[in-house]
Parts: C-alpha cells; structure tokens; sequence
C-alpha cells in the first residue's frame, strides 16, 4: 500500500542523523515513485514534489535538530493542504427547504448506497429526507432503493419505471414540499463510461431542480481511472463536491489526491464500507496521516462514540472509573465493538494496535463464540466478575458446567481478558483522549 511504501521511504530517511540536499533530493525522487505508483495524477505529482522540496531544502530544516522529522512534517502538511485542508467541506443545507442533493456518478461507484448512507445520517442531524429514485433504466435499481428505505424507515418517492427523470426529481420536489420533508435525495443513472446522453439528462435535473449538493461519488478501488471521469463529470456538471466510496477496501489513497486536485472540489464524505452507517466525514489530515502510515485515532475515537449510545457509554465509564476493567466492562466492551461493525476498518487505523486489539477483543469472533463468552461471564457471580483473580479451579469448574462450556472454553476466555486489560492500561497511557475518548466524553 501507499502507506507501507512511504513508511519505508520515511525510515531511510530517520537513519540520517544529519541531512543534505542531496538525502531530500533522494527522498523526493522516492515519494515520486511511491504516489505515482500509488494512482496519483502525474501533474499532482510534480507540483507537490515541487512544493515540498522547496520547503524542505529550506537552511531552517536543514540544520534543525530533527530534520527528518521536519521533513515528515511538511510532506504531511503538503499532503493535508492537496486533500483540502482548511477549506469548508460540510454539506451546505442551510437553505429554504427542501433541499435537493444530487448524486452522480458511474455505474457501481456506490450512488444508491450512499443515497441511502445519506438518509441515515440526515435523519441523525434531525433532518427528514425522503429517497427519490432517478434511476429508471434498471428496474432493480427502484427496488434497491425501496428496499433501503424500508430498512431505514425513510420514505422513497413512488416513481416508475420509464418515468422521464426529469419529471420524477421535479415531481419529488413538490411532494416533498407539501409533506413536510426537508430534504430530496436524487438517485442518478450511472452508465459504465461517460457518455454524452447521460450526461444531458443529468444537466437537464440540474436545470429543472437546482440542487443545493451536486456531488460526485467515486469508486477508490478504480484508481487513476476515477480521476478521468471525475475530470470529465466536473466539466459538465457544476459539482459542489466529492463522495469517495470503498475506502475500507485496500484501495491506493492516490485516488483521492488526484480528484480532489484535478476537479478543485471538495470531498465531503467517504463511504468505509457496505453497512449503512459506514458513511463518514472526510478530513484532509487524518487521511493524510492515515496514507502516511501514523494511524487515524481520531477516526477511530469518533466512530466509537457514534456507535456507543452515550448512556452506555457514560455508565460504563463510571463503572470503569470506580471498578476498573473487570470481566463486565470486558463484555460490555465487546458488545460495543460488535455494534461499531467492521472492525478491520476500524483496526487498521490504530497503528500497531490493530493485531493486538483484534486478538484481545476478539473482535473476529463469530456469532456463536460472542455467546460462549457471554454465557460464561454470566455465569459468574458478580463477585467473580469484579475481581478474576479469585477464580481457581473449582470456581472454574462450575462456570464452565453452568454456562454449557469446558473448562478450557473458560480459561481462554481469562486469558483473552488478561490481554484486553492490558491493552486498556496502554490505552489509558495515551491520555484523556485515550480511554476517555474511547467511551465518549
Ligand atoms: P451504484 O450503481 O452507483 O448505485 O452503486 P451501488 O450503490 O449499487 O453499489 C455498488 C456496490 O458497491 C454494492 O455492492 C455496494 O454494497 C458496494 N458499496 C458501495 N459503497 C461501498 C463502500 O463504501 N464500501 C464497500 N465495501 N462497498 C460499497
Ligand atoms: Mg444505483
């Protein structure tokens, strides 16, 4: 990956205690490779490697104290600044409702997913979106969004097949006024490549509707190819910015550099997975960081917030606080992390704490060994449970024989606790934002 290449890259570089031009000019003509091998647009290429080498050569670097470091840091900066960096990239829907948000995109880059992805997020920001399908050509991309209004219990228009998209979207538009939603969201066409029928039936919605978001979703996984049609779909439509989906996959980062560089727009939200919740807020500096291999903690954090109900969460930060980790906060925590979903996307942004959480937690565990552990935790008194220490033989024995286990079901389970407390104890070294942060404020 992009991040495993630069880490190698970057670790040539810590070996140098004292730097020349000479190591930054090598090392630039690496991260060169290194982007461009990773999907990054040649033109991005050059202007970045350009902007960093002037910064880097600067006499201030040269004779810091930790050069390579500094290096690091303006790369990191750079990197940030071409993904967006401090500029505004929310959805803008402080309009008059309601507000029509288009997407548009190729065929597969996720549209209907993330229209429905969308809804679910609208609806958490106390927003009432309703789903309108635009798709008319495949029946079964109707159906596709019907089915995820009903798991979402959001309304979809009633539209048909044939219908001409343009009425449909302008149709919805009324609907949504006279009852009461506040937000449409248009689920475009896509076609496998750009092509000028589609692209005239796309500007002809804008004409008719106006909408507030035009955004143009993109596959991560297809790489450079991504960014030629972004290219083109920026030419045509006024996009107002940019979803990249599938980035949970190993998709290469370059594809979100180079869409972001080559149409000028924002990206505002990043799809993470299949599930519906896995829909996330884009920031350039933690992407950055995450390409650079240091891990998006961050992320992580706010994830688990937003899977943690905040009185769970509360409660088991009390209990935390007065009792420790014992084996409660153990299940509980693992039920947590059953609800956050994917946990290889979550893990991967711990740096070098993936393999050791995932082992501790168990987080890959199936369905029927999540209830092994829970029927031998239950089956504890809540004495045992408090303190595992007193948990000899024969207290072993009758866990195992009560909660329909072996004895060997419950010392592995001890022991896959003995790890996570450990890993907690690391966790609360990071500081407030470590433990606290990982359970909400
Ligand atoms: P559309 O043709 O643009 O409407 O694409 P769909 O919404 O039908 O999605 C195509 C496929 O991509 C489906 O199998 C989705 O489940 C999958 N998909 C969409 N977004 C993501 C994502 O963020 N991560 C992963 N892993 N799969 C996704
Ligand atoms: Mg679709």
């Amino acid at each position: 990956t992009l991040s495993d290449k630069l880490d190698s890259v970057f670790k040539k570089l810590r070996g140098h205690g004292r730097l020349t031009e000479q190591h930054i000019k090598e090392t630039m003509r690496e991260i060169r490779l290194v982007l461009l091998e990773a999907d990054v647009n040649f033109r991005v290429v050059k202007s970045f490697i350009a902007k960093v080498s002037e910064r880097a050569a600067s006499q201030e670097i040269l004779k810091s104290l930790t050069p390579a470091q500094q290096v690091i840091k303006v790369v990191r900066e750079e990197l940030s600044r071409l993904m967006g960096e401090g500029e505004d990239n929310t959805l803008n829907l402080s309009v008059k409702p309601p507000v029509p948000i288009m997407l548009c995109g190729l065929q597969g880059a996720g549209k209907t997913t993330t229209c429905g992805k969308l809804a679910l997020k609208l609806r958490r920001e106390k927003r009432n979106p309703m789903l309108v399908p635009a798709d008319v050509y495949r029946p079964a991309a109707i159906a596709q969004l019907k089915t995820l209004g009903r798991q979402l219990d959001v309304e979809v228009f009633d539209s048909q097949a044939g219908q001409d998209p343009v009425d449909i979207c302008d149709q919805a538009l009324r609907y949504a006024e006279l009852n009461g939603f506040d937000t449409i969201i248009l689920d475009t066409a896509g076609r496998l490549h750009v092509d000028t029928e589609l692209m005239g039936e796309l500007q002809r919605i804008v004409n008719k509707v106006q909408p507030q978001e035009i955004l143009f979703v993109a596959d991560a996984m297809t790489g450079q190819d991504a960014v030629t049609v972004a290219a083109s779909f920026d030419e045509q439509l006024p996009l107002t910015g940019v979803i990249l989906t599938k980035l949970d996959g190993d998709a290469r980062g370059g594809a979100a550099l180079s869409i972001r560089e080559v149409t000028g727009k924002p990206i505002k939200l990043v799809g993470m997975g299949e599930k519906l919740d896995a829909l996330e807020q884009f920031y350039p500096d933690r992407m950055a960081q995450r390409i650079l291999g240091m891990g998006d903690v961050l992320s992580l954090i706010e994830k688990a917030q937003d899977a943690v109900n905040a009185d769970d969460a509360a409660a088991m930060e009390q209990q935390l606080r007065k009792d420790g980790f014992t084996l409660e906060t153990f299940l509980e925590q693992m039920q947590m992390v059953k609800k956050m979903g994917s946990m290889d996307s979550l893990l991967k942004m711990i740096p070098g704490a993936g393999k050791a959480l995932k082992k501790a937690q168990g987080a890959q565990l199936p369905e029927n060994e999540m209830k092994k552990i829970e029927a031998i935790i239950r089956s504890m008194t809540p004495r045992e449970r408090l303190n595992h220490k007193i948990l000899n033989g024969s207290r072993r024995l009758r866990i195992a024989k009560g909660s329909g286990t072996r004895v060997q079901d419950v010392n592995q389970l001890l022991k896959r606790f003995v790890e996570a407390q450990k890993m907690m104890k690391k966790m609360q070294k990071m500081g407030p934002k470590g433990l606290k942060g990982m359970f909400g404020q």
